[in-house]
């Protein structure tokens, strides 16, 4: 009986085309009943309101909500994140960022960053976390994600270390760091249903050609830089890619120093320097 449950929910997953379908029931049901996988798998047999809380997570996956927002949690950077609707899900390709900032600042005390458009808090509050007394502004324009940010700030305890504002003081900070929405208006249909359907647009659409984000980054954080100071950009395509590595139009007084690479192998992250 278990095991034909367990089945029946795989089956129903995998008819709406959901790829890791059985791992996902695992998991759905786990958090469905606050059991372990261990638990899960030793137990003789469900009851019937077990099942129907099952059921209800698994109808919500069929309709392909993302599975981080039905169980309230992604991880990134090896720690968990709390998320639900409202709040763009932190991606591990977004985790090339964390890693650029851990390449100039690693050991380095006292660093002070922008995370424009935190979200969840994910880049910002992992690299509080990785860099001892550093010092982070976030800042977010929408209440629902905010409200997930301050949570996770409360959950690794790091309400002293941040402040959700821009800096006081004008050539402050050492690092400005983001994943702004930059994706083009018009792929945003072509985009899967968990991304399209439920995640908020305010956190994907980039404007007609992606870019509306990088200009206004450049134009309303910069002054904030000290000279030296670092800007890393997360990017969504080559044309992006391009155009902020010559640095045209939106971005003078800065030099493109490199690019790093995703799991994909695809240009993810750019990294430019205010010049001195
Ligand atoms: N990388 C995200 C996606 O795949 C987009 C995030 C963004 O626009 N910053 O949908």
């Amino acid at each position: 009986m278990r095991a034909n449950k367990h089945n029946i929910f795989v089956k129903r997953l995998e008819a709406a085309n959901i790829r890791n379908a059985e791992r996902e029931v695992i998991w759905l049901a786990c958090h469905a009943l606050g059991i372990s996988e261990a638990e899960f798998f030793t137990r003789e047999s469900f009851s019937h309101s077990e099942i129907s809380r099952i059921d209800e997570l698994i109808t919500r996956r069929e309709s392909h909500e993302p599975l981080q927002y039905i169980i309230s949690e992604a991880d990134f950077f090896g720690r968990d994140f709390r998320v639900g609707s409202g709040v763009l899900i932190p991606r591990h390709d977004t985790e090339v960022l964390v890693e650029a900032a851990l390449e100039i600042f690693r050991g380095k005390s006292g660093v002070k960053f922008l995370d424009w458009g935190t979200g969840s808090g994910c880049i910002g509050l992992t690299l509080l976390l990785e860099l001892g007394d550093s010092f982070a502004y976030l800042l977010e324009a929408s209440s629902a994600a905010m409200s997930y940010a301050r949570e996770n700030v409360a959950r690794y305890n790091l309400e002293s270390r941040v402040k959700f504002s821009y800096p006081e003081n004008s050539e402050s900070l050492d690092l400005i760091i983001s994943n702004p929405p930059y994706i083009p208006t018009r792929e945003i249909c072509e985009l899967m249903p968990e991304v399209r359907d439920f995640e908020p647009i305010s956190a994907l659409d980039g404007g007609v050609d992606g870019m509306d984000f990088y200009r206004l980054i450049f134009s309303d954080t910069c002054g904030f830089l000290k000279r030296g100071g670092y800007v890393i950009l997360e990017i969504g395509d080559l044309n992006q890619y391009h155009e902020i590595s010559s640095l045209q139009n939106f971005s003078n007084g800065f030099r493109f120093v490199r690019e790093f690479y995703d799991f994909g192998n695809f240009p993810r992250c750019v990294l430019c320097q205010k010049l001195l």
